[in-house]
């Protein structure tokens, strides 16, 4: 469900007129919706009730103080990757024990801070980041606790660079080195090894992935039983797919139906990662058109927002649906919407049918919410865009536009060149 709806010809989020708000920030810009965070959020809190898992909001997939605080708010946790992700958690107030800690690359600044603040655990990528938090740790006079990031080796049917787990992945430890570490873990005398942790991958439609890598978790527990080492955690990542075209993905409920029985197996306590499923519909990306273009062989839409500001598209072939915030002709014409950047790869959509929109006209890129505003850039120096989150009636900026004195913010000509 999401909460973007066009009524009588013009489309809402919520209670609120999009063209109202490119009224009020200009464009273009970011627009989320409350209702629709909260709904994605309690779906998935429903449907795994019988473990009552601590759901940790993926916070990569969108940083947004709006949106972190709405799902703070409805009892989320977060799964963050760096020090301004964990600055971010802090400021608005998340439980610390409701924070989780992965990338494959922590610093000891990072590590320091993360312990002093308290998080639930961190996810130990590899052998050499154990040692290093377990260094940190000592010389904190403190014992952290860490889930161990297992890699299943299991291929997770998705974009070639969001699949996770596999072995030519980067990410997570294989499971011997696993095994090894768990019953040496007497050796790192500042660590508790609270837990496991998987991920899989990103924008996963089907549970088939999923159950092939907790079927596999499931037998490594169970050796890890007749070894008599146990654990209190297991944190099965998140990775649920979204709809951006066709696709069918599986929903919360037949996620849980296909999982629980596996994760009730194991009696310990859930935690999950979702980003995607929970804000990727519940953002758009709002942008105008500037020109149409027609070189005789194809028609070009260039609108005001490109690639630095949603890069999915460019990045991944990624698909996202693009409608006109007014619909307003019934005539069609098929053209590429392309932002100003100077690169070829610069578009939002390809030969797409839309009205005949003219200058100054409105669009809306749909599921624009996860992997968005987060991944934007100051390419070709051009200024981050807004930030608007809606409930109800109302709508407040969330992160302003940046200016021209962010932008060259910090820049010097060298004394010697003057
Ligand atoms: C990216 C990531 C997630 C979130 O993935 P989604 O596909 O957005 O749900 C969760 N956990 C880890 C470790 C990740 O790297």
């Amino acid at each position: 469900m999401h909460d973007f709806k066009f009524k009588k010809n013009e489309l809402y989020c919520e209670d609120v007129k999009v063209a109202d708000v490119a009224k009020a920030v200009g464009t273009p810009f970011y627009l989320y919706s409350h209702n629709t965070l909260v709904d994605h959020l309690t779906k998935i809190q429903k449907a795994f009730a019988a473990v009552n898992p601590t759901v940790c909001f993926a916070m990569k997939s969108n940083g947004n103080l709006g949106v972190l605080k709405t799902l703070a708010n409805y009892g989320a946790g977060f799964d963050i990757v760096s020090m301004g992700e964990l600055k971010k958690a802090m400021k608005i107030g998340a439980d610390p024990k409701k924070i989780v800690f992965a990338s494959v690359g922590k610093t000891e600044e990072e590590i320091a801070i993360a312990i002093k603040t308290g998080i639930l655990f961190f996810n130990v990528e590899s052998v050499p980041e154990l040692e290093e938090i377990n260094r940190i740790a000592k010389k904190m006079g403190k014992v952290a606790p860490v889930a161990l990031r297992i890699n299943p080796d299991v291929a997770a049917a998705t974009h070639n660079h969001i699949t996770t787990g596999t072995l030519k992945n980067k990410f997570g430890i294989d499971l011997a080195s696993t095994k090894k570490l768990l019953k040496e873990q007497k050796k790192f005398k500042n660590i508790k090894i609270s837990g496991l942790h998987i991920h899989i991958g990103s924008q996963i439609v089907t549970s088939a992935p999923f159950i092939a890598a907790i079927k596999k978790v499931i037998e490594f527990l169970e050796s890890l039983r007749s070894e008599g080492i146990h654990i209190g955690y297991l944190d099965i990542g998140g990775g649920m797919g979204i709809i951006y075209k066709d696709e069918n993905p599986q929903t919360a409920q037949n996620y849980a139906n296909a999982i629980l029985p596996y994760l009730l197996k194991t009696g310990l306590k859930i935690v999950m990662e979702p980003g995607r499923f929970i804000v990727g519909n519940a953002g758009i990306f709002v942008t105008k058109v500037l020109y149409l273009k027609d070189n005789g062989f194809k028609k070009f839409l260039i609108v005001d927002g490109g690639m630095n500001d949603l890069i999915r598209p460019s990045l991944y072939g990624a698909y996202h649906e693009i409608v006109p915030v007014k619909t307003t002709t019934a005539k069609t014409v098929k053209a590429d919407v392309v932002g100003p950047i100077c690169e070829s790869g610069d578009f939002l959509g390809k030969e797409r049918d839309l009205p005949a929109l003219k200058k100054g006209e409105l669009l809306a890129v749909m599921s624009a919410g996860a992997y968005g505003y987060v991944m934007s850039s100051n390419y070709n120096v051009r200024c981050r865009v807004p930030e608007v989150l809606v409930k109800g009636k109302e709508f407040a900026v969330t992160k302003k536009r940046e200016t021209y004195y962010d932008l060259l913010k910090g820049e010097t000509v060298p004394g010697f060149l003057k």
